[in-house]
């Protein structure tokens, strides 16, 4: 049967770097599960006068590294293994990028839409409170995820000084509105970083990125500023799509136009001067780089043969399955994963901690540049591993960061 936790998948994954690295045993084995799970249950008020009880967890996978870093999510399909495996991959993101970070993530299980504002105001302090005996600006540093945005970022901030005494910890959580310490460029950051993620991909697949097509899958906060930053660096956008439906145009669509539609009608699709096309039709478009920004799990066994692009670039989390991967791989596709192509959130996720700590603001030139650099070096780390050890980009990446954090776990003598 396919293996669908994504706890056994993380698992998975590492196994297989490690394997390659030949890793110690030891190290291994302190990597294949999480330092640290809490679960929480805390009360909410409700509007009606009710309380209703919200369970929810926060995984801290590794601080071998440093403190732990990763977001929260709420929705209602939340399990303490997907924590544990999101919290695992951020520690591999983080080390793929060589953040001084390692990996964290927490989720409540909520559906916050059914939540007025005020209910979802007291249900994100509950949580602060629930966690704050093991988050801290040096010992975990949350962020936003899925139905998590800045306005939560700011009341957490707000609670955890609260439950420390009034005293002022920006950094203590990052993905902020700027007002109270954000960073410039973090509502970006993540397509940026995939922007220049692809870039470096083309110039190793001989593609001219001018000129070249792009399709994209997903058309929220990360697919939508990625097509416009690629169309802005000279790419045709030739597909892009979001739940409701998609677009198409070979001679290339004006990603902003598409947007403004979008946030009339509530979907990209009926965009003026395009053609209609299905979500998994996209996917198999004539393109050079494919850009998956929606979901897990799109790119699998069905599928991974009918796919023309020669280069995709993970902006979403998790859209490949292990059995697609080895697919693209033998098609000579170069995938750049997810914990490269959309690690551009985290890293100025990091900026923002950085600004916290020194309290003084970086230009957002400065923020873009710095980013620049890590993404261009990571890429360049991944593809000489991936070439020495003729193994995909994924497994590359995996062993540029499994090595990192091993080499941490070693000199601290945890073995
Ligand atoms: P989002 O909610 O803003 O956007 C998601 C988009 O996907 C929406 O446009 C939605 O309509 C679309 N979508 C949903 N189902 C679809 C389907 N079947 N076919 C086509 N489109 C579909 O979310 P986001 O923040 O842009 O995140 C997207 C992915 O990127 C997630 O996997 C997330 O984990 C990952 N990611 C995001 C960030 C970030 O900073 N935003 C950072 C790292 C990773």
């Amino acid at each position: 049967m396919k293996e669908m936790n994504p706890f056994h998948i993380a698992q998975k994954q590492l196994d297989k770097a490690a394997h390659r690295l030949e890793l110690d045993p030891g190290i291994h084995a302190i990597l294949r599960e999480p330092q640290r799970v809490l679960e929480v249950n805390f009360p909410v008020k409700m509007d009606d006068g009710g309380v209703k009880v919200f369970k929810g967890f926060r995984s801290q996978h590794s601080d071998a590294v440093g403190p732990a870093k990763g977001g929260i999510r709420f929705h209602p399909q939340v399990t303490m293994d997907e924590v544990k495996a999101l919290s695992m991959w951020m520690t591999f993101k983080c080390g793929v990028v060589s953040l001084p970070f390692g990996g964290g993530k927490g989720g409540v299980i909520v559906d916050p839409k059914t939540l007025s504002r005020s209910e979802l105001e007291r249900l994100s302090r509950a949580y602060v409170v629930a966690v704050s005996r093991i988050i801290g600006p040096q010992e975990d540093i949350p962020a936003p995820d899925v139905y998590t945005n800045a306005q939560i970022m700011a009341w957490m901030m707000d609670e955890y000084n609260k439950c420390h005494g009034g005293s002022n910890h920006p950094g203590v959580i990052t993905g902020k509105p700027l007002i109270v310490g954000g960073s410039l460029g973090r509502n970006e950051a993540t397509a940026r970083g995939c922007l220049f993620a692809a870039r470096e991909a083309a110039k190793r697949q001989g593609i001219k990125f001018a000129g070249a097509a792009v399709a994209v899958q997903g058309y929220g906060n990360a697919g939508s500023i990625a097509a416009s930053l690629m169309a802005a660096n000279g790419a045709r956008i030739v597909a892009v799509s979001d739940s409701k439906g998609g677009v198409f145009n070979p001679q290339g669509l004006d990603p902003l136009a598409v947007l403004e539609h979008k946030k009339r009608t509530g979907s990209v699709a009926g965009s003026p001067g395009t053609r209609e096309i299905d979500s998994n039709a996209l996917l198999e478009v004539d393109c050079n780089i494919l850009v998956p920004a929606a979901l897990e799990n799109q790119i699998t066994i069905e599928n991974a043969e009918k796919i023309k692009a020669g280069i995709i670039a993970e902006a979403a989390n998790g859209p490949t399955t292990l059995e697609a991967d080895e697919i693209l791989h033998r098609k000579g596709i170069m995938v750049i994963p997810d914990i490269l192509a959309n690690a551009g959130g985290v890293v100025v996720s990091y900026f923002e901690w950085v600004q916290n700590m020194m309290h003084f603001y970086w230009t957002e030139e400065e923020v873009n540049s710095r980013l620049e650099e890590k993404i261009v070096t990571a890429f360049a780390e991944t593809y000489e591993m991936s070439r020495r050890h003729r193994v995909n980009m994924r497994t590359g990446a995996y062993m540029v960061s499994v090595a990192r954090v091993a080499e941490a776990v070693k000199v601290r003598g945890w073995v």
